[in-house]
């Protein structure tokens, strides 16, 4: 096997499971918005590693805040006490507002968190029969792989045969308040949503939604739990993409950015009153919290404020979505997006336009079988999205 795209393409689907299709580059080397393959050809980052990479690829003073952790202390699981779990609670408090914080590594472990916390907290305090509780979520939803997010998953690639499912999720149409409604029941613990569903294909709720479900949940003892993965830390132009409504959820879930692209870590910020129902022993990671984890996402919050990474998003995003309106071809559909959180809706298979945008160093890649998502790093230049445009318009340019 040689180290050139071939063979590592060759050598990685030889021996490794089939669960993703990628596009075929290898990315050996990266900085900034820019990814390098082994044959030293250039391509602009317009995914971000599904936002996780708001920040860019190897900040250098996240990755220095890596280095300098990793020569101190990696791992000391719970058993005992770090130095950088108590300034990542405290950030990470000031940012959310949340007076308490779970940490956890990915995304999923961070929505069973909440789960877990929306059932205990509606058996202890909203007093819900045992084994009764009941959690709303939306279709089109994506909250993560496990058993239990698959369960209440509305794709049926997601579920296909991996039966039998934890019970006690409702589904319901996303951005309907009246649907949200009727779904309500006495033993209702938790909304679980996305404030803009990102891999659904950037699919904003009507205005109006977020403040509306916020406000039926506050008057029937429901917890809203905000499910910011993806979209927290700036991505959708705002801090928390809930902020487009003013609206605070009970329950923040975070990740992907939180570990600024260079280490995974994940959290539940919420009230006292929810992350309270967990004792000693109840639940738990062995790498939840870890002194580098915590390190790093001291760093990337750092990062976040200092260069501001959310009013970057708000003004470069509106500057994209206004030069990608201008684009007048008959498969495009529809742009819809928020910050740098844009989806281009076509009338078929979006894969080969971005295999056509790839060939032009530009890189993306569908969500779902008919949207493009554009979500370049944060840090992204002006300039740099101009150049974007160019290659965009060269293959949806007017006709
Ligand atoms: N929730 C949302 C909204 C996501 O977009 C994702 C990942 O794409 C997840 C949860 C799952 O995160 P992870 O892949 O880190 O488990």
């Amino acid at each position: 096997m040689t180290a050139d795209t071939n063979g590592i393409i060759e050598e990685t689907e030889a021996f490794g499971a089939r669960n993703y299709h990628p596009l075929p580059i290898v990315i050996s080397k990266a900085e900034g918005v820019w990814a390098e393959d082994p044959e030293g050809n250039r391509y602009l980052d317009m995914l971000s590693a599904y936002s996780a990479l708001n920040h860019g690829h190897r900040h250098p003073k996240i990755v220095q805040a890596l280095k300098d952790q990793a020569d101190k202390v990696t791992l000391t699981s719970r058993a005992f006490h770090n130095d950088q779990l108590g300034r990542f609670y405290r950030l990470l408090s000031r940012m959310t507002g949340k007076p308490k914080i779970l940490p956890m590594n990915t995304g999923a472990e961070a929505v069973e968190t909440a789960l877990k916390a929306a059932r205990r907290w509606a058996y202890r305090v909203k007093k819900v029969p045992a084994d009764q509780a009941e959690i709303i979520v939306c279709e089109g939803n994506f909250h993560g792989r496990t058993i239990t997010v698959s369960s209440f998953s509305s794709s049926e690639t997601y579920r296909k045969d991996f039966g039998p499912f934890t019970p006690g999720f409702k589904l319901i149409p996303y951005g309907d308040l009246e649907a949200l409604e009727q779904a309500i029941t006495p033993n209702t613990a938790a909304l679980l949503v996305e404030p803009i569903q990102g891999e659904a294909g950037i699919v904003i709720p009507p205005d109006g939604y977020l403040q509306g479900a916020s406000r039926l949940c506050k008057s029937r003892n429901i917890l809203f739990m905000a499910d910011e993965i993806q979209t927290g830390f700036g991505r959708t132009g705002k801090q928390f993409a809930c902020d487009w409504e003013s609206v605070v959820p009970d329950v923040y879930i975070v990740g992907k950015a939180l570990g600024g692209g260079v280490f995974p870590i994940s959290a539940v910020a919420a009230d006292e009153a929810v992350l309270g129902v967990f004792e000693p022993g109840s639940h738990g990671s062995t790498f939840g919290g870890n002194p580098l984890g915590c390190a790093v996402a001291i760093a990337a919050m750092q990062v976040m404020e200092d260069e501001g990474l959310a009013e970057r998003s708000f003004r470069l995003g509106a500057y994209f979505m206004e030069k990608l309106r201008e684009l007048r071809h008959p498969a495009v559909r529809e742009i819809r997006g928020r910050g740098l959180f844009i989806g281009l809706e076509l009338s078929g298979p979006a894969r080969p336009y971005c295999e056509r945008l790839k060939e032009l160093g530009m890189l993306c890649k569908e969500t779902h079988e008919t949207t493009i998502r554009f979500a370049p790093p944060l840090t992204i230049a002006q300039t740099e999205l101009d150049w974007a445009v160019e290659r965009i318009r060269h293959v949806f340019g007017p006709v």
